[in-house]
């Protein structure tokens, strides 16, 4: 790609050579100049789309594809051109736009892309000379509604699934030159896709296929990721749990994990290539019904790993040892309810008990850092159970733990959960409940609240109609 001459697209082309080159790509993800070309987009900041799995096996799966070519994409708020991260192509030389979507505050970004692009939001005012607007990623997993106007086509649940026929499907139209409508009318007999403008709306997701028959690796490790200069291997998906709040444990079973034997080739892969440091990610590592095997093959080759989130009630000594030999300095834990009553319930399953074992046990790994996670604005909860985070808090010190962060998050109830139909609290209750904890933990411990505005909205698109978009960007 020639290097633009106006200023602010040079401005802006460098920006993502920058990025470019933090980037070590381990694997070749078969980039070719193929005839149908996707702009895979990711629409958030680079350094979490960079650490998202499921984007990346999105990518390398269309680039297995023959004919097509699929180039990565990021949100940034002051772009203008999107110049791709993989060949700096611009985003207009694209035929298809398909946006990975994880979370509903991204929705926006995607509406704001658009405008930049001035490209029609509505796939009614969009004709063929427009690029396809695909979406897929978690939140097709229960509810697209807030979406249902701009995308011309929805992909639900494992890109494994289905997507290969989806794709192969629109690169057969475009190489004969079929319209839009043409196109959708080929498809509609595609499973696991909706299509707004034939009214097909697909709720029933088919099956899911065992992780171990396709395993998610990073394709690249980024100095700029969440995770650091990691790669990511993904040893489980679903979640055996029940918690009442979330999404993922609800859509996305049966939980699947991956088998010792997988892992230990990926492993064996990735020392061939020198890397020596991996972050495992999964709804919860400590539910892996064979992690002491997971952790024993790292062990073996001295191998440094992460872990995306662990459940405290089923911690380990070996797998506390094993982050602090990797050089893990805080523990995350997310008891979630600050009292007994609110975690049974949020069905939680978690005893006062179960978190002070825990916190022996982190303590006893030699960690003097830990960060928790709660979740306050539930009905029926009240001062008395704030009250009992200074239990909580005063067992943690008394462990010897002194680096101490707590996390609220106002309680966001979503579609596809017990929740579902629940109002969220409304903001004058639930800054009142802040204010109350904020003045309880002072000079106490580090406190940190979710922003009460971006939590509002992010309920809003969680349960919204097809308006609801619309509403919420125009006033932006
Ligand atoms: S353990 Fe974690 S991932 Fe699983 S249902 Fe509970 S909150 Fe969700």
């Amino acid at each position: 790609m020639r290097r633009p001459r106006r200023t602010e697209d040079l401005r802006e082309y460098n920006a993502v050579l920058r990025l470019k080159d933090t980037e070590i790509r381990l694997t070749d993800t078969g980039l070719t100049d193929s005839d149908l070309k996707i702009a895979l987009i990711f629409p958030n900041a680079y350094e979490v789309g960079i650490a998202n799995l499921g984007f990346l096996k999105v990518y390398q799966l269309i680039n297995s594809i023959e004919g097509v070519v699929c180039e990565r994409f990021f949100y940034n708020k002051s772009f203008k051109k999107y110049y791709s991260l993989d060949t700096l192509r611009p985003i207009d030389e694209f035929n298809v736009m398909a946006f990975s979507v994880s979370f509903e505050l991204d929705y926006p970004n995607i509406m704001e892309m658009l405008d930049v692009k001035k490209i029609p939001l509505r796939a009614v005012d969009r004709s063929s000379n427009h690029p396809l607007i695909m979406m897929g990623g978690p939140v097709t997993y229960f509810n697209i509604k807030p979406l249902w106007p701009i995308g011309d086509l929805f992909f639900h649940g494992d890109a494994e699934n289905k997507l290969g026929s989806v794709v192969r499907t629109i690169r057969d139209a475009y190489n004969k030159n079929d319209n839009k409508e043409i196109l959708l009318d080929r498809l509609a007999t595609c499973e696991n896709l909706s299509i707004p403008a034939l009214n097909k709306e697909n709720t029933r997701i088919e099956k899911f296929i065992p992780i171990d028959e396709s395993p998610s690796v990073s394709p690249f490790i980024s100095k700029k990721g969440a995770f650091g200069k990691r790669t990511l291997i993904e040893i489980g998906r679903g979640c055996l749990r029940n918690c009442a709040f979330c999404v993922a444990g609800h859509t996305r079973n049966p939980a699947r994990f991956l088998s010792p034997e997988q892992f230990s080739g990926i492993l064996n892969d990735q020392q061939q290539l020198g890397i020596h440091d991996v972050g495992l990610i999964s709804a919860t590592f400590t539910d892996h019904p064979r992690k002491a095997e997971l952790l024993q093959l790292l062990e073996d080759r001295k191998m440094a790993f992460s872990v995306s989130s662990l459940r405290l009630d089923s911690l380990s000594q070996s797998l506390l040892n094993g982050l602090k030999r990797s050089g893990q300095q805080v523990i995350t834990i997310a008891p979630e309810g600050s009292s007994q009553r609110v975690r049974n319930s949020l069905a939680k399953d978690l005893t006062e008990q179960d978190i002070i074992s825990a916190l022996e046990k982190i303590a006893r790994s030699g960690f003097n850092g830990v960060k928790m996670y709660f979740i306050y604005g539930i009905e029926g909860e009240d001062e008395n159970d704030f009250k009992d985070l200074l239990k909580i808090l005063r067992e943690t010190k008394r462990l010897g733990i002194d680096q101490i962060s707590l996390s609220f998050n106002p309680l966001v109830p979503k579609p596809g959960t017990p929740l579902e139909g629940t109002a969220m609290q409304d903001i004058k209750r639930l800054k009142a409940k802040k204010k109350f904890i904020q003045k309880l933990l002072s000079g106490k411990t580090r406190t940190k609240f979710e922003s009460l505005r971006k939590s509002v909205e992010q309920y809003r698109l969680a349960n919204g109609d097809q308006n609801t978009l619309f509403e919420l960007y125009r006033r932006k």
